[in-house]
């Protein structure tokens, strides 16, 4: 089914009896060329680029919960491509691309908004530190607006810029970062990959592997065993544990990102806003609420 403002209005005069389940609920195959361990964002649109991109349609989702009810449900929606080392800029300055035609790619609303975010910075030393990367940014040819204490003031006037611990310097501004709905992402995603194909079984967590000559033939799960030619772990923040399932210590470790929402408010707050001396950061979603993140470390 296409979702479009005329079929909002049909159903809308019919009774709403046409609405359809947005993806099948299948029950799990006993062989697959691919399973996917996880079903966030990454796991999902894993999925549908395999189906889109190459042609590999008997691929299952294993999501142990809901599709969606991972990170990608509960994070603070922030994107962005305001990131200065290669390797991790040119990966970010794609996904913003990916990003901006996303909704139509899928067509389903994500809630897109390109409000602009901004990176406060309070020494002359950070100031260098965001040239260079604003720098980085437009050679990349991604964008980035350098501005001074009173274009942060014109933007933010509701900062406090006079008795602070960290005088507001100024900040970068990336007009093209905003914020997404992630867990409409996933559902995005999901509709999409059930379109073409792809089973997504839900209420299914994989416990185990089944190695065979030292090759993954498969996986166990609370649902059976399933075969697969290639198995994917896509699993945020649980890959260490999954992955020693199958015998594989992985050279990462995962760390706590906190987030907290207020009840809903007037809008106050345009624009996605990051402190520059700690990792905090502020925006205010559609509904009201002013979104939180903060954690210990940078990512
Ligand atoms: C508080 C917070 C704020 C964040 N803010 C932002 C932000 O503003 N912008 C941004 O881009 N990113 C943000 N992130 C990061 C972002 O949310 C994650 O990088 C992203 O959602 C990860 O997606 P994923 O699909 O890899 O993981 P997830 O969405 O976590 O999906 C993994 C799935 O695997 C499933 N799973 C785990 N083990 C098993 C198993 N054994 N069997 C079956 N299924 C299993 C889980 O149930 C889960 O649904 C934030 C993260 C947090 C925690």
């Amino acid at each position: 089914m296409r979702y479009s403002g005329f079929r909002v209005l049909w159903e809308g005069l019919t009774g709403n009896g046409g609405w359809k389940p947005a993806w099948r609920d299948p029950a799990p195959k006993a062989e697959y060329d691919v399973v996917i361990i996880g079903g966030g964002g990454h796991g999902l649109s894993t999925a549908y680029y395999l189906a889109k991109n190459h042609g590999i349609t008997d691929v299952a989702v294993l999501e142990k919960g809901y599709l969606g009810g991972g990170n990608v449900g509960r994070n603070t929606t922030i994107v962005r491509a305001n990131y200065f080392l290669p390797g991790n800029s040119e990966f970010y300055s794609h996904s913003l691309k990916l990003w901006e035609g996303l909704e139509r790619e899928l067509n389903y609303n994500v809630m897109h908004s390109q409000r602009g975010l901004i990176n406060l910075f309070h020494s002359d030393g950070q100031r260098d530190a965001f040239v260079r990367r604003g720098n980085a940014m437009i050679n990349r040819g991604d964008d980035a607006v350098l501005l001074d204490r009173e274009g942060v003031r014109r933007l933010l006037p509701y900062l406090d810029f006079e008795n602070t611990r960290f005088p507001i310097y100024g900040g970068l501004l990336h007009p093209r970062g905003g914020t997404a709905r992630h867990d409409a992402v996933a559902w995005g995603y999901a509709r999409a990959a059930d379109a073409r194909g792809v089973d997504l079984i839900q209420n299914c967590e994989v416990t185990g592997f089944d190695i065979r000559h030292g090759k993954v033939a498969g996986v166990r799960t609370t649902r059976g065993e399933i075969r697969a030619r290639r198995v994917a772990i896509v699993v945020a923040g649980r890959s260490s544990q999954v992955a020693a399932m199958a015998g594989l210590r992985l050279p990462i470790e995962s760390h706590i990102l906190q987030a907290f929402v207020t009840e809903g408010l007037k809008p106050v707050i345009d624009h996605v806003v990051s402190f520059g001396m700690g990792h905090f950061y502020i925006s205010q979603s559609d509904k009201g609420g002013l979104v939180f993140g903060l954690s210990l470390i940078h990512i």
